[in-house]
């Protein structure tokens, strides 16, 4: 397989036990190695398949196959997010400071309101799916996103600065089927400075 033409599990900058007691470690290491493990083997198999398709010239269910794609790719992309903005708690959590701090604040008034807001969209995605904070450029607005699944109800060109994962996949082992404590407890490891620095990468371009 050529490296650079495949996706890759990315490694995480902590170790799985070291979210506990918000994520445990066995809920981390099956969510990293096995769940987002399968998006990654998921969308190079579908590759693969593509590649060999077009070197013989062979007919495929475009529809089908491009919806598998977006799948595997959707959710290898969004978990790295996902890992991304998430620290040990004991650099993560409290509130974001810089440019995140300022833009929260200004567009929700408050960060508790922001908070809040986010809170209740994770909550009630409708089954599967993940809540996430965004940014337009055009207005100069942070937006909170609901995607479900892994594709459906986003803004098209709108760069994600901060992801949670509301599959039950993602907290069943630690909450069993409360997503409600799961978000709670999310706030205690949020990254506030990767989530920041994403938002200040966005602004220079
Ligand atoms: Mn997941």
């Amino acid at each position: 397989m050529e490296q650079n033409k495949f996706y890759v599990l990315p490694k995480l900058s902590y170790d799985y036990k070291d979210l506990a007691p918000h994520m445990s470690e066995e809920q981390l290491t099956i969510h990293h190695s096995k769940h987002h493990q399968a998006y990654v083997n998921g969308a190079n198999a579908i590759l693969q398949k593509l590649d060999k398709a077009r070197k013989e010239n062979a007919d495929i269910d475009v529809k089908s196959t491009l919806k598998d794609l977006s799948w595997n790719i959707g959710g290898h992309l969004l978990h790295s997010l996902f890992w991304g903005n998430l620290a040990p708690p004991s650099k993560g959590g409290g509130k974001p400071a810089g440019v995140l701090g300022d833009a929260l604040a200004k567009e929700f008034g408050s960060f508790e309101r922001f908070q809040k807001e986010f809170s209740q969209a994770a909550a009630s995605v409708e089954g599967s799916g993940w809540g996430a904070l965004s940014y337009c450029r055009q207005t100069n607005r942070p937006i909170i996103m609901q995607i479900e699944k892994h594709n459906t109800n986003v803004y098209p060109m709108f760069r994600i600065l901060m992801v949670i994962d509301v599959f039950e996949h993602a907290y069943y082992i630690d909450y069993k089927n409360n997503r409600g404590k799961f978000i709670e407890a999310f706030w205690n490891i949020v990254n506030w400075n990767a989530v920041n620095n994403r938002l200040e990468e966005l602004l220079k371009h």
